[in-house]
């Protein structure tokens, strides 16, 4: 039953990340189709044996909200993570292509997650890390999965520092060093909600007042809402050397740095779901909750299913397999 890459045939490109890139691929010798996800790791032998022995948690992930774990294997010098394959793909793609997501579906979205986070933690100590619509999937069965979570530390440690790019979801507590906790995959939930809901990162948003949000406003638009990712390796290099600089970034003709939006998550009030009144109360106050920048006063994701909003999208009959029929 050890999965060979041998044994897997590439039928397309899923997309790429920070961290590598996601394959289509066929498991030859039983048919299945799985998703097939290619990690450079630059590090020895032994962290890579170890980083795989660390992965084999997965498969004991048995969740309805859970990508489901085939194997992994190195396939040097990559690691490649086998899983399943969800033909909807990630919902930032959803979006993209059909537009803001209708808020009972981003219900069914919270809810899910948050069902996935409970299980992670209550029954693996596991906590996600990378919570952001990239990393929530769907299929046209109509359901909603999370993936790429930490259950690796030497991955964790072995990537860090190509991931910069993520650190737009970052908790105010986080970017601020503190200890990561089940709260921070809550706030990062947060920004995910608004960014469906609206259909374009929520830092994307300016009051008009304030020019210095408005100045990154154009790079943070809902196609590029990674502003790192467009870097070049030589801009990465550059960056990394300068690190303590705060550099700024050039994309599309506008400019922002890095450090202007860690900032501004840090400094200023949190993103909400806006404009009021277009949005049921529940989900405008259920996004609130999560986007308390405190995270003492912030709740877990086990304490924010009894949230009525999500217990009404518990027991909301809308029919997600026929949405995913519609694109
Ligand atoms: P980052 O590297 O910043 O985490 P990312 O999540 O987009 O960004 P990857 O995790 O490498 O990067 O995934 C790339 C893309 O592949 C995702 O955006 C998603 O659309 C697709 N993908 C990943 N896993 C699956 C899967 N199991 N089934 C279908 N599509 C997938
Ligand atoms: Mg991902």
């Amino acid at each position: 039953h050890d999965l060979r890459n041998e044994d897997l045939k590439d039928l397309r490109e899923l997309g790429q990340g920070n961290g590598g890139s996601v394959k289509k691929v066929e498991h030859l010798p039983t048919g299945t189709i799985m998703a097939k996800k290619i990690v450079l790791i630059d590090a020895k032998p032994s962290v890579r044996k170890q980083i795989l022995r660390e992965l084999q948690i997965m498969h004991d992930c048995h969740c309805d909200y859970i990508i489901s774990f085939y194997g992994a294997f190195i396939s040097d010098p990559n690691i490649c993570i086998c899983m399943e394959y969800m033909d909807k793909g990630s919902l930032d793609g959803i979006y993209k292509k059909i537009g803001p997501i209708d808020i009972d579906v981003v219900g069914k979205v919270a809810l899910a997650v948050l069902e996935g986070l409970t299980y992670l933690y209550d029954v693996h100590r596991i906590i996600h890390r990378d919570i952001k619509p990239s990393n929530i999937l769907f299929n046209s069965k109509g359901q909603v999965k999370i993936c790429d979570f930490g259950v690796s530390g030497e991955l964790i440690n072995s990537i860090a520092d190509t991931f910069v790019g993520t650190s737009t979801y970052m908790s105010p507590e986080r970017i601020q060093g503190a200890q990561y906790t089940v709260k921070s995959d809550v706030w990062s939930l947060g920004i995910s909600l608004i960014e469906l809901a609206l259909g374009r990162f929520p830092f994307a948003e300016s009051s008009s007042d304030d020019s210095d949000l408005s100045d990154f406003e154009g790079t943070l638009s809902p196609s590029r809402p990674h502003p790192t990712i467009s870097l070049t390796r030589e801009q990465k290099d550059k960056k990394k050397k300068r690190k303590s600089k705060g550099v700024s970034l050039q994309g599309g003709g506008m400019t922002m740095s890095i450090l202007e939006l860690l900032q501004h998550i840090v400094n200023e009030p949190a993103p909400r779901l806006t404009p009021e009144g277009r949005f049921p109360r529940e989900a405008e106050d259920f996004v609130d909750s999560c986007l308390l920048k405190d995270p003492d006063a912030r709740k877990t994701p086990k304490d924010l299913l009894k949230h009525s909003w999500i217990e009404r999208s518990r027991t909301a009959t809308i029919d997600l397999e026929a949405w995913a029929s519609t694109f």
